[in-house]
């Protein structure tokens, strides 16, 4: 069973076939045997490497690694409500985008892949530039010529060759597609091994919290990497009878751009078109979200919501945030935001990650 099957007319290939999306079109998903042995992770070093056996890469001498993740779990109240922050935004470069692109990059090591091109609105061509540089792969990155200023350094800094396109998010990525045409398409939203990375925050959370799956996880979406892998994650946990349940998955949306919170909310088949608006939650501003469907079954599946915040909410978290010691950028805090509409049950245990260093934004309010 370990293939990648399309989502749209279920043909399968293998998992080293070099490609990103099917022959017809469809999104790949990708379907893995992940195993996870309890007994085993004792004696190994504290990286999300230690799931080994659950992550699709062959050979060791591929992997791409800065020995990242194992982030902390620490406790935090905040708005009069105990939960607990998972510190991702602690990575190399500044976010959990680093846990995509270490098994990413490890797979197109293992593809024989020299040159690769990727889009995003900062923080994933940071982590797909960084981990190319390690492994000695060429990159070209496409983002929209408005990405904070400090993201954009980051990615040439790296090596990367950045396009910066004027226009758009969907005219950033549509120029990236058209360069994939020539090269191999390193994206983090259509490329099902992306997921297979982010996946092992769920793992992590499971470990930190005694081998225990937590009640609810608030998540930031726009793309939904972390949430999709958050989901699988706590699946292949669920499939190795190691948890009874898969937590329940919110997903937090600016309501500046929040196609997921009106696809959800007004129970629609297909993404609504919306405009965007500029939103201080800039990592999370994807008006077309590819996996739109899948993000929204996973939701469903868990019992979970969409929940909405408005800049001032926004910027509010954020400072609250930052005055208990927590320095992330504004797209991290909408999850506080989002927990000040959010009514838990006593004792239910609600795990926010810290997407993003406070670093790589410099807003002023
Ligand atoms: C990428 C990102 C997210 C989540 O975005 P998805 O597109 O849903 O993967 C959240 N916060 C930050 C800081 C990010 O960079
Ligand atoms: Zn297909």
């Amino acid at each position: 069973m370990n293939h990648l099957l399309c989502s749209k007319c279920n043909q399968t290939y293998s998992l080293d076939k070099p490609i990103w999306k099917c022959d017809c079109n469809g999104l790949l998903n990708l379907e893995f045997r992940a195993i996870i042995n309890k007994n085993d992770l004792k004696n190994r070093p504290p990286n999300m490497w230690r799931y080994r056996e659950a992550i699709p890469v062959n050979n060791n001498e591929n992997i791409v690694s800065f020995k990242e993740g194992f982030t902390p779990l620490v406790d935090l109240n905040i708005s009069n409500q105990n939960v607990k922050i998972k510190l991702e935004q602690l990575f190399i470069t500044g976010t959990f985008k680093d846990r995509g692109a270490s098994v990413l990059l490890s797979k197109i090591k293992e593809l024989n892949i020299n040159n690769i091109v990727e889009d995003s609105s900062g923080n994933a061509g940071s982590a797909i530039a960084a981990y190319s540089a390690r492994a000695g792969i060429n990159c070209d990155i496409y983002v929209p010529s408005s990405t904070s200023p400090a993201k954009l350094v980051q990615i040439v800094r790296y090596g990367a060759t950045l396009h910066k396109i004027n226009g758009n998010r969907e005219d950033t990525a549509k120029a990236a597609m058209k360069a994939a045409q020539t090269h191999y398409y390193a994206s983090h939203y259509y490329n099902p091994f992306f997921f297979q990375g982010t996946k092992t925050i769920a793992y992590e959370i499971w470990e930190q919290l005694n081998f225990n799956a937590p009640d609810t996880m608030i998540i930031p979406a726009g793309n939904g990497t972390l949430l999709l892998g958050t989901y699988t994650g706590f699946e292949d946990l669920l499939k190795n009878n190691l948890i009874k349940k898969i937590p329940r998955l919110i997903a937090v949306q600016s309501d500046r751009c929040d196609p997921l919170y009106k696809m959800f909310h007004e129970k629609l088949d297909m993404l609504p078109a919306i405009e965007k608006k500029t939103t201080l939650a800039e990592g999370i501003a994807i008006r077309e979200p590819v996996r739109a469907s899948q993000i929204i079954q996973c939701i469903k599946e868990t019992r979970g919501t969409v929940i909405k915040v408005h800049d001032r909410e926004i910027e509010a978290s954020l400072i609250e945030v930052s005055k208990k010691g927590i320095y992330v950028e504004p797209t991290s805090a909408t999850v506080i935001a989002a927990l000040k509409k959010y009514n838990p049950e006593k004792d239910e245990i609600i795990v926010l990650p810290m997407t993003g260093h406070g670093l790589k934004c410099s807003n002023i309010f």
